[in-house]
């Protein structure tokens, strides 16, 4: 029996990364994935295929995660297409990092708007679905650095303490609907997002780390995929550090 047989997972961000594991992931256990993006690029069409050949429905919609009318589009679109959603993952993110005495308010408008701003969209947006179903998770892409700071991203820190307040706001409020509300904090994790650090700061890096290594999109996917599925059904409010022990 898979872990997700039915169900449908709506995945912000999807195209790369984190979001394509976790997808692919999903798909693997079962799950009819949809999944949005920003800009259409054909890469899409090729997510699209290839969690397709695993023999589930699967569908991208390009919408900027940010923009809170595009989304309720989009979810609405999502009811007529696929009839319910029961897994939301807040997955679209973005840096725009630099120390606070040179920040911008470009770069912090961005990645708030991006990172926070787009959860409360698809929240807001899946939460009257869910309650309906009274059923559903919801989990936000999260960081060590939302729970812990780091030097050179008050924004993006910020950003993803903020989900972690948010997700435990939203689980009190609808855990007498059936919904679960929870939090991801990955680590250094090895995707086109850290790929613009130097190999000497990886290496780095990674001595700092308990397990030695940086993460990869799997290992996320699969603190997920226990997030998403009835074996975490106990489990509402809580932030996972999927970090390698970087957080311990
Ligand atoms: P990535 O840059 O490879 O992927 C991010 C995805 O989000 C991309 O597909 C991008 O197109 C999409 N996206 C960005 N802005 C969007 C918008 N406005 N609307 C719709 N989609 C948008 O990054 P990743 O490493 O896969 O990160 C995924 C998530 O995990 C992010 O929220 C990130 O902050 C978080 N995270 C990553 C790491 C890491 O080390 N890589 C660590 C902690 C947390």
């Amino acid at each position: 029996m898979k872990l997700l047989e039915g169900k449908v997972a709506l995945i912000t961000g999807a195209t790369r990364g984190i979001g394509r594991a976790i997808a692919t992931k999903f798909a693997e256990q079962g799950a009819n994935i949809v999944f949005t993006y920003r800009q259409k690029n054909g890469t899409a069409e090729e997510v699209e295929s290839s969690i397709e050949a695993l023999g589930v429905k699967c569908k991208g919609y390009a919408a900027d995660a940010a923009d809170y009318s595009a989304t309720e589009g989009v979810v609405k679109q999502v009811i007529a297409d696929f009839g319910r959603i029961d897994i939301l993952v807040n997955n679209a993110g973005i840096t725009k990092d630099g120390l606070l005495m040179r920040m911008s308010e470009e770069q912090w408008d961005a990645v708030i708007t991006t990172n926070l701003k787009s959860a409360f969209n698809f929240t807001r947006a899946t939460v009257p679905i869910m309650a309906k179903q009274r059923c559903g998770s919801i989990i936000n892409m999260s960081s060590v650095v939302g729970v812990s700071g780091n030097a050179g991203q008050c924004n993006y820190s910020a950003s993803k303490a903020g989900l972690i307040g948010f997700a435990k706001s939203v689980a009190k409020e609808m855990g007498p609907r059936g919904i679960r509300v929870n939090c991801i904090a990955p680590g250094f994790i090895q995707t086109d997002m850290t790929s613009a650090l130097s190999e000497e700061m990886r290496e780095a890096w990674c001595k700092t780390i308990p397990l030695r290594r940086g993460g990869t999109p799997e290992d996320v996917a699969n603190t997920a995929l226990f997030l998403a599925s009835d074996l975490s059904s106990y489990v509402t409010g809580q932030v996972i550090n999927c970090c390698g022990g970087m957080n311990c």
